[in-house]
């Protein structure tokens, strides 16, 4: 019986790099597109911006409410802050599978009677529903959660990558025939007539 695992090949490795990097980015996006509206889970007062899941802008007011809302393909963060009667609302997307990876960002206010809007995202056009902001793509990338879910979706590249030539080198060694190139080594003690592969 021959050997029938390989080395795994740079090439399958930087394949599996890039495609767990492109699946994570694909994921989340995908998920924020088309995930269905997010379900509150609970809402609790906070009284300190220290609390909030990002660094407030310079000079935001520290937040009075906030909201969580889930489903599996993505967290919802609204908050809400109050100033001299302005309200100021944030929203924030976090998305990614199995770990939430990237992070989108809108920041709402209307002081002064001077609506401004700041985003951190590519807006769709879309809407998570009527009293919501609209969906960003998010482009702020979460450490750990990225480099969790490439690496989770890179195994499943190398996998798909090495899957086909394992069933190939396996069923090729079971008949009795080198599996590198497929010879008929039957008669043929040692290396591979033909390829020059051990046996
Ligand atoms: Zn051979």
């Amino acid at each position: 019986m021959g050997r029938v695992d390989r080395p795994v090949s740079p090439l399958r490795v930087f394949v599996s790099v890039i495609g767990g990097c492109l699946l994570t980015l694909l994921i989340a996006w995908m998920s924020v597109a088309w995930a269905p509206t997010p379900v509150p889970t609970y809402g609790v007062p906070q009284s300190s911006a220290a609390e909030w899941p990002v660094a407030p802008l310079a000079g935001w007011p520290a937040p009075i409410g906030s909201v969580w809302a889930r489903n599996r393909w993505m967290d919802q963060y609204s908050g809400t802050s109050e100033r001299a009667g302005a309200r100021y609302i944030a929203l924030i997307i976090r998305a990614g599978l199995p770990m939430r990876a990237m992070q989108s960002e809108l920041w709402m206010m209307d002081d002064s009677g001077r609506p401004q809007l700041t985003q951190r995202g590519i807006a769709t056009g879309l809407r998570h529903d009527r009293n919501l902001g609209p969906r960003l793509l998010p482009t702020r990338f979460l450490p750990l959660g990225w480099i969790v879910d490439s690496l989770v979706w890179g195994a499943v590249v190398m996998a798909l990558c090495c899957v086909p030539s394992m069933i190939r080198r396996r069923r090729r060694s079971r008949c009795g025939l080198c599996t590198r190139c497929g010879y008929d080594l039957r008669g043929a003690p040692g290396a591979c007539p033909e390829c020059a592969a051990p046996a």
